[in-house]
């Protein structure tokens, strides 16, 4: 078996590449980390950032509640959450996408016809750089975060720029 460093699947022998997170596997058993701060990424777990509490909002709240909400609380993203079920994510994007010039004629409608449905999402326990990986694949800007199968906080690729440049900071002794 190979541990993927990522995600830490287990994969066949010899498979090319994580069959979980498809990062390419070839070497990276043997791989040495080319810098502290690439290691600290395949060592540290999400729950060191500290992911903020979610805002959280019902699936029929009228889209210009939630903006209102969102502009008041300066986030950049809510959790649409169907009693304690996570069920879409809206974004400072998805506003942007899905209202754009007509924001006016839609602001009364609810937020699960603009939200991004079935986000993907990240536990507690995963590592930064598969965070990262994640961010990087699919364009995110904004990552949910569970805890034993509930919505446990949110990360944003802020929290990780932090995050990097601490540990960039740190790497060089300062
Ligand atoms: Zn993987």
């Amino acid at each position: 078996m190979i541990v993927c460093p990522y995600c830490e699947t287990e994969n066949i022998e010899g498979a090319d590449e994580c069959e979980q997170c498809h990062v390419p596997l070839t070497d990276m058993s043997i791989r040495v980390p080319a810098s502290s701060v690439e290691a600290d990424l395949l060592r540290d777990r999400i729950e060191i950032l500290w992911p903020k509490s979610p805002s959280t909002v019902p699936p029929d709240k009228p889209v210009g509640q939630v903006l209102k909400k969102m502009v008041a609380e300066g986030i950049g993203c809510a959790m649409v959450v169907d009693g304690d079920k996570l069920v879409g994510i809206f974004s400072e994007r998805d506003a942007l996408m899905k209202l754009n010039t007509d924001a006016s004629r839609l602001l009364d409608k609810p937020i699960s016809q603009f939200m991004t449905p079935r986000p993907v999402t990240l536990e507690t326990n995963d590592k930064i750089a598969f965070a990262i990986h994640k961010m990087n694949v699919g364009g995110y800007r904004h990552l949910p975060i569970m805890f034993c199968g509930k919505l446990a906080g949110v990360i944003s690729i802020r929290d990780i720029l932090r995050y990097l440049t601490e540990r960039i900071a740190k790497s060089h002794g300062r």
